[in-house]
């Protein structure tokens, strides 16, 4: 728990890209510490930043929906970003943001020693891969609720993550 809290102090007052200049709050992720599933998306966004929490805006409520529907409870799994504060415009974070954040995430990676990581999108797939641990890739929760395609898709990749976690049960 320290370790990550400690984390969490760093990230607040983090300056090692150009990212925390434009944020209010740093958002370094929230879950049990003992999360067998971690959820990695792109970047915190407005709403997020406006309260220091991930995935709270609309399409957080709509990430929550679809976990739900496959009988999975948010508050199970460790949900963060591949960068800590928001970005401009909401845009992509630069390769250079993420290569001074992702020693954070590298950090919660191996504090929390998921057995299962999925990956949110495009940015996402920078994380770290180590061994052990079983990757997905799904697409990112805000692209899924604007497309009607998309969001058919990723239903589906949030059912296939729901039976892989019944496989670690058993
Ligand atoms: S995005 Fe990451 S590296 Fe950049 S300032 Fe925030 S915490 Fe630091």
């Amino acid at each position: 728990m320290l370790a990550l809290e400690e984390l969490n102090y760093q990230i607040y007052s983090c300056k090692k890209c150009r990212l925390w200049r434009g944020a209010k709050h740093g958002v370094p992720g929230e879950g049990p510490l003992n999360a067998k599933v971690m959820l990695i998306g792109q970047n915190p966004g407005a709403n997020e930043d406006e309260v220091g929490r991930p995935f709270v805006g609309r399409a957080g409520k709509f990430l929550n929906k679809v976990l739900a529907e496959n009988g999975l409870k948010r508050e199970d799994l460790f949900i963060t970003s591949i960068v800590k504060h928001v970005s401009p415009k909401n845009r992509k974070p630069y390769a250079d943001e993420v290569a001074a954040c992702l020693p954070y995430l590298t950090t919660q990676i191996s504090v929390i020693k998921p057995k299962i990581i999925v990956l949110l999108g495009e940015s996402a797939k920078a994380t770290p891969r180590l061994q052990g641990i079983e990757y997905m890739e799904a697409i990112h929760p805000s692209a899924a609720m604007r497309f009607k395609k998309m969001r058919n898709k990723f239903k589906e990749q949030i059912a296939e993550l729901a039976k892989r976690m019944t496989k670690l049960d058993a």
